[in-house]
């Protein structure tokens, strides 16, 4: 991996083998099924059955492995789909120590889903790693978390969870959604697996779903590729081809996001109907050191506090410019209330603990330019 991380968004590792002899710039969409055979036990390509494998898929699933330096790579149909199938690496029994401020379908997928077949989480302040140390048991099998974190942006040292992970024979899972891998590479900082919401920067601009598991080492990945094939939600060609594109201005998009939430963080700091502003950016951020020691960038998601409900309320009635929408990463910015739309799964007693309540706001900073962001909530803090 010799070329810097912007050249790999848009080449990837090497030029594709994989595609056809017509020397297309773009890779080609290979909307087919399935792929003939020469002989029994014989097709040339390599390829059976799309569920399976499918050649743009796989361009697309080499870009990210290069992206991540990771030996393997599975493109999903979504976040979630993706996060499914790491827990399926599980049995009966196991244990897990989690981040408690998680993206809020990853709680319902444990509650709804992995509790029924037999999985149990400790949910901890994993920004203290002696927190994550006391909740490991001998059942423990993993330590999952998010970080910077969703929405209250806590930043979890990596390398400290893997020398954890480690010493106890746990893998380390990290969901990289909030600063992609052009900003972080939990992989090269001992995690193991590492999982993406696509929907998010990796395509960018909030027209796709998708999601990524990147591993550390070939035996993982093809048990995730297993997996992927046998509860079948591989991402499709068409998709696969849209993140590709998407991911081809990841480096300038991400810049950018962040250069206009450093300037929207600031502005918000000032106005006093902001009561707090969460972004890893702000130097008195708790997280601020630990994050500028594992990531190259603080990313453009900032959560903020308002004085009251009826102000948070208006705010999102109000905005003309920033969209009132979940989702985040894409090239629009969007606000989001976290209490009724991306935690509302959350149970309240955690919600209440995590700061998830009426006056807590989340922003995704998109690519509009910052004045008019900062005009646009300016004129809908306003009474
Ligand atoms: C959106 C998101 C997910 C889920 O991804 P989908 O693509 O929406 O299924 C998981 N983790 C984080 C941090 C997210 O933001």
């Amino acid at each position: 991996m010799n070329s810097k991380i912007e050249t790999r968004c848009v080449h990837g590792d090497t030029r594709s083998s994989l595609n056809d002899g017509n020397r297309p710039i773009s890779f080609p969409i290979y909307q087919t099924a399935s792929f003939s055979h020469i002989e029994p036990g014989h097709n040339k390509s390599g390829f059976d059955y799309t569920r399976e494998s499918n050649p743009t898929r796989r361009r697309l699933e080499e870009v990210v492995s290069s992206l991540e330096g990771a030996a393997g790579t599975v493109a999903f149909t979504s976040g979630m789909a993706a996060a499914s199938a790491v827990f399926e690496l599980f049995s009966p029994g196991d244990r897990i120590v989690c981040s408690e401020d998680l993206y809020g379908g990853v709680v319902r997928l444990h509650n709804l889903v992995s509790r029924k077949n037999g999985l149990v989480f400790d949910y901890v302040d994993t920004t203290d790693p002696r927190n994550t140390a006391n909740a490991i048991t001998h059942d423990t099998k993993a330590i999952y978390i998010e970080t910077p974190s969703n929405p209250t942006m806590r930043v979890t040292d990596i390398k400290k969870c893997a020398q954890l992970a480690r010493e106890n024979g746990l893998l380390l899972i990290v969901d990289n959604t909030f600063l992609s891998p052009y900003f972080q590479n939990p992989l090269s900082l001992g995690a193991d697996i590492v999982i993406h919401s696509g929907s998010k920067f990796l395509s960018g601009h909030n027209d796709t779903i998708s999601g990524f598991v990147c591993v550390k080492d070939e035996e993982l990945s093809s048990r995730i590729h297993l997996l992927s094939k046998t509860t079948g939600a591989a991402l499709s060609p068409f998709d696969s081809w849209l993140v590709m594109r998407g991911i081809k201005t990841l480096a300038v998009r991400m810049e950018r996001q962040q250069e206009n939430a450093k300037k929207l963080a600031e502005w918000l700091e000032t106005h006093p109907k902001v009561t707090k502003v969460i972004y890893p950016g702000l130097k008195d951020h708790p997280g601020y050191e630990t994050n500028a020691a594992q990531a190259r960038g603080t990313g453009s998601m900032i959560s903020f506090y308002v004085i009251d409900k009826e102000t948070a309320r208006r705010v999102l009635e109000k905005v003309r410019l920033v969209i009132f929408a979940e989702s985040l990463g894409g090239t629009e910015s969007l606000i989001t209330y976290p209490l009724i739309q991306t935690h509302a799964d959350v149970p309240d007693d955690m919600k209440q603990r995590l700061g998830i309540n009426e006056t807590l706001l989340r922003i995704s900073v998109g690519l509009e330019n910052a004045e008019d962001i900062i005009a646009d909530l300016a004129q809908a803090l306003e009474d």
